[in-house]
């Protein structure tokens, strides 16, 4: 007992301050308005009811200063960026969106690659010469006060990869064949993007399921379909001998039929419009290049080399197959320069073997950690026009 007042004594003497002594010992002992564990009999309890009396307080206060519609507010706020890409060495601008009360809102911008050029709500990320993802972050701060944090990741890439997977059609039984859900699977474990040749009768044979499947494809924003011919023929012998294609030694009427057959079934049973043409075999003639003068929809010619003023023409540079329909991975490691600034890899899917899909993947990972960046038809086109 001795102990205990003698450490009270001394608890009292030498950390608490006249005023707080007053408040604590004196003033709640005998006002009956403070709370009753402030007026408990036992000094040690009084003291530490006393702190977590102020803590709650402090911790009510706080709560007090950030209601809940500022909070959600702060869900508002997000970065646009102008391309959803940046190859190295260029730039592209940023915008915070904070949705009102403006001027009582200032942001401070950092990132770890690369630097950012200005100041307030739009700025310029500049990208270094590494590839690599960009995590810009703006720290936003309300009357000086941290508000809220934002983030954006952008890919900065040396290289854009388009798949180019040739043969899309329906199966009776499985609707998309299996091969090809296969393929699809492998698109979305490795998180990037193949665009798809569809052959145009397998939408005039096909059903409500097939159109379905097709379209809920496209609407993952992971594939894109293009025009792969009507028929799909390559290789056959006329009666005068000679080798014809659907879209090479044959008439511009029936070149621009079977384009026009594509186009139209496209958009009449999946509402699409196909941006890109490419043709079975990758055979053509002058006929193509006219026929395709009367589709202005179609904007870019896979592995052409007619000139063609009107259309984008993306060369063949790369292969992974060697040959066709065969991936094969070191041969690609022989062939490949990461110098391309676009490289469009043409693939077969539907005609693989088990082995064919492991090399595949090895080729899409080989790419991946390269820091490329696997772009879609549409989007090429759409970084041509923002040039
Ligand atoms: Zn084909």
């Amino acid at each position: 007992m001795q102990i205990r007042d003698k450490f009270h004594g001394h608890f009292k003497d030498i950390f608490l301050p006249s005023v707080l002594d007053r408040i604590i010992f004196l003033h709640t002992k005998k006002s009956k308005c403070m709370p009753s564990f402030l007026r408990h009999r036992s000094d040690t309890i009084r003291i530490i009811s006393f702190f977590l009396f102020i803590v709650l307080l402090i911790s009510f206060q706080s709560c007090r200063e950030l209601p809940n519609d500022v909070e959600s507010n702060a869900d508002l706020i997000i970065i646009n960026s102008t391309e959803e890409i940046v190859e190295t060495g260029s730039s592209v601008g940023l915008d915070l969106s904070i949705p009102a009360a403006t001027k009582a809102f200032s942001v401070t911008w950092l990132t770890d690659k690369g630097r950012i050029k200005g100041t307030g709500n739009n700025v310029i990320f500049e990208a270094s010469g590494n590839s690599g993802i960009a995590t810009i972050r703006a720290k936003i701060y309300k009357n000086g006060v941290f508000f809220a944090e934002k983030t954006i990741k952008l890919p900065v890439y040396k290289q854009r990869v388009i798949l180019k997977a040739d043969d899309l059609f329906r199966d009776p039984i499985n609707v998309i064949p299996v091969k090809w859900q296969k393929f699809f699977e492998i698109i979305r474990k490795k998180k990037i993007k193949a665009s798809l040749g569809i052959i145009g009768q397998s939408l005039e044979n096909g059903n409500q399921a097939y159109f379905k499947a097709v379209k809920s494809l496209v609407n993952e924003g992971r594939f894109e379909i293009w025009n792969h011919g009507y028929e799909h023929f390559f290789g056959r012998t006329n009666a005068r001998g000679e080798i014809y294609d659907e879209f090479r030694n044959t008439s511009l009427d029936y070149q621009i039929e079977h384009i026009r057959k594509t186009q139209d079934l496209s958009r009449q049973k999946l509402g699409i419009i196909l941006r890109a043409f490419g043709s079975p075999g990758n055979g053509y003639d002058e006929n193509t290049s006219r026929a395709l003068e009367e589709f202005p929809e179609i904007r870019i010619w896979f592995f052409a080399k007619s000139r063609i003023e009107t259309k984008i023409l993306i060369p063949r540079v790369m292969d992974v197959e060697f040959p066709a329909p065969t991936p094969d991975f070191n041969k690609f490691l022989q062939n490949y320069s990461s110098k391309e600034k676009l490289i469009t890899l043409q693939i077969h899917p539907y005609s693989w073997q088990a082995g064919d899909f492991i090399e595949f993947e090895k080729i899409i990972d080989y790419l991946i950690s390269e820091n490329v960046v696997f772009i879609l038809p549409f989007e090429y086109l759409k970084s041509i026009r923002s040039k």
